[in-house]
């Protein structure tokens, strides 16, 4: 399950993905199984494993992914809307090992989620 970390290879260039926004901290690509008309995920270069091993020093990061999402939101269109979403670990649906945002949108969202 947690085992293969794509995302790294993603962010080292090994395989590709439809990316979007790079900058110092962060990457953001195209979901190759997109869930909505706009699925995007935002991926920091430091591997953090989950939500739950962020330390105090990743404050900077998590504030840093949220603003490039709102960012990115704007770019694609998505003013009446969008949600992000962060899977922690199996049974929330994590299945990549590496922290990602997902910035969902391009159509109404139902509440609660699945
Ligand atoms: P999680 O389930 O861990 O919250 O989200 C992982 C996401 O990564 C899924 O939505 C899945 O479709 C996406 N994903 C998995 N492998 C790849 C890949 O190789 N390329 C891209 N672009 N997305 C991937």
């Amino acid at each position: 399950m947690l085992t293969d970390n794509i995302f790294l290879k993603i962010i080292n260039k090994e395989i590709p993905a439809k990316i979007i926004h790079e900058d110092d901290v962060c990457v953001a690509f195209h979901d190759v199984r997109p869930v909505a008309p706009v699925h995007v995920l935002l991926v920091p270069r430091k591997v953090i494993a989950t939500n739950d091993d962020l330390k105090p020093e990743d404050e900077g990061i998590v504030g840093h992914l949220h603003l490039v999402a709102a960012q990115l939101a704007g770019k694609l269109g998505l003013g009446k809307g969008y949600r992000l979403v962060i899977n922690c670990k199996e049974q929330a649906g994590q299945t990549v090992p590496h922290l990602h945002l997902h910035l969902l949108g391009g159509r109404e969202m139902t509440w609660p989620p699945g």
